[in-house]
C-alpha cells in the first residue's frame, strides 16, 4: 500500500508514478555494512545469557549478541542531514544550544557562518527547519524520526533485517599499554577495553511519525552522502576512526521492496529477481527524484535564493 503523504505546505504537486502499488514507508530501512564499529557509547549485549565461569572473553566462538546503541548512529545521520541541507543552499539546526560551554572560543559563531542556524531560532518566524523537525529533542516536541538501535547477532538465522537487525560479531577488546621507559623493560602500565563489533551487516530501521516527503528525500540523500564520504573523519560514525572503525557502507533499500524483498537483499544465496531490478530502475529514475525535488522545494521556500524545482536539473543522483 502506498501511504498518504502531507504535502500541503509545498508549493508545487508531489506526486508518483501510478505504478507504485507498495511502499516501506514510513519505514526506511538502511542497508549498513561495516567492516569495525566501536560505537564509544557502549553495547548492550546478552552475555550473561552464557555462565560466567565459561565466558572466555577472546574465544572465537563466543555466541553474544546485542544491541548497538542509536544515539552515535543518529549522530553520523543527522550529520550527513545537515550537509545534504547546506549543500542544497539551506541552513540546518545547530545541534548545541547557544549557552552551551564549548570548549573553544567563538565555536558557535564560527559555525554560525559556516551553514547553521542557532539551534531552535527557525521556530521563531515559521515551522521550523528540517533538522529541527526529524531530530527534535528540545523544548517538548519529539523527533520526527523515530531511530531505534541496531540488534545484532552472530548467528545469521537469528537476524530479522525488517526489524532493524544485522549479523555481527561482539568483542571485548583487552589491550595492554606498556611502557616504553627502556628502564621498565616494556612491562605494562595499565590496561584498556574496548567494546567492538566487527563484520556488521544488516539494516538500521529508522520510522517516520509524520510522512512529508521531503523527509524521504532528505533521508535518501544523506544517506548517499554518508556512503560516499564514508572514510572522512568528521563523517565516520563511533570512536576509533583513526584505527579504522567506523567506516560505512550504507544504503537506503529500495523503498518499493516488499518484506520479502527486502529479505532477500540480504540473503547471500539468493541474487535481485527481475521484479527487484525493474523496481531499481523505477526508484532510480523516477520515484526518488520525486522525493528529492520534494526536499528542494522545502528548502527553497526557507532560503529565498535556492530555485524551486523545476528551475533544476534532474534533482539527485540515483
Ligand atoms: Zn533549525
Amino acid at each position: 500500500m502506498v501511504p498518504a503523504f502531507d504535502t500541503e505546505h509545498l508549493e508545487y504537486e508531489f506526486s508518483l508514478p501510478d505504478d507504485v502499488e507498495e511502499l516501506t514507508l514510513p519505514d526506511v530501512y538502511v542497508g549498513l555494512e561495516i567492516p569495525l564499529l566501536a560505537p564509544g557509547d557502549g553495547i548492550v549485549t546478552d552475555r550473561h545469557h552464557a555462565s560466567a565461569d565459561r565466558y572466555e572473553a577472546d574465544d572465537p566462538q563466543n555466541q553474544i549478541g546485542g544491541m548497538v546503541s542509536p544515539f552515535p548512529l543518529s549522530g553520523w545521520l543527522r550529520h550527513g542531514c545537515e550537509r545534504v541541507v547546506q549543500a542544497a543552499g539551506g541552513t540546518a539546526c545547530h545541534p548545541g544550544a547557544a549557552n552551551g560551554e564549548y570548549m573553544l572560543d567563538d565555536v558557535y559563531e564560527r559555525d554560525l557562518d559556516a551553514g547553521y542556524h542557532e539551534k531552535g531560532s527557525c521556530v521563531d518566524d515559521d515551522a521550523g527547519c528540517m533538522l529541527y523537525d526529524l531530530f527534535g529533542g528540545f523544548n517538548d516536541r519529539a523527533g520526527r524520526l523515530v531511530r531505534r538501535p541496531v540488534g545484532f547477532s552472530p548467528i545469521r538465522r537469528q537476524v530479522d533485517v525488517l526489524q532493524g537487525e544485522a549479523e555481527a560479531h561482539y568483542r571485548q577488546l583487552n589491550t595492554q599499554v606498556r611502557s616504553r621507559n627502556a628502564e621498565d623493560d616494556g612491562q605494562p602500565l595499565r590496561m584498556a577495553s574496548r567494546d567492538v563489533v566487527g563484520n556488521l551487516v544488516g539494516t538500521w530501521k529508522l520510522s517516520l511519525r509524520e510522512l512529508k516527503p521531503e523527509y524521504v528525500g532528505l533521508l535518501v540523500e544523506a544517506v548517499d552522502y554518508l556512503d560516499a564520504h564514508s572514510d572522512e573523519f568528521e563523517l565516520q560514525l563511533g570512536g576509533a576512526r583513526n584505527f579504522g572503525a567506523g567506516m560505512v557502507d550504507a544504503r537506503v533499500i529500495n523503498p518499493l521492496y516488499s518484506d520479502a524483498e527486502i529479505r532477500r537483499v540480504f540473503n547471500r544465496a539468493q541474487d535481485a529477481t527481475q521484479g527487484m531490478e525493474e523496481k531499481g530502475d523505477v526508484w532510480a529514475s523516477e520515484v526518488r527524484q520525486e522525493f528529492v525535488r520534494a526536499l528542494q522545494a522545502r528548502v527553497a521556500a526557507r532560503d529565498g535564493d535556492v530555485g524551486m524545482p523545476d528551475e533544476l536539473s534532474g534533482g539527485g543522483s540515483a
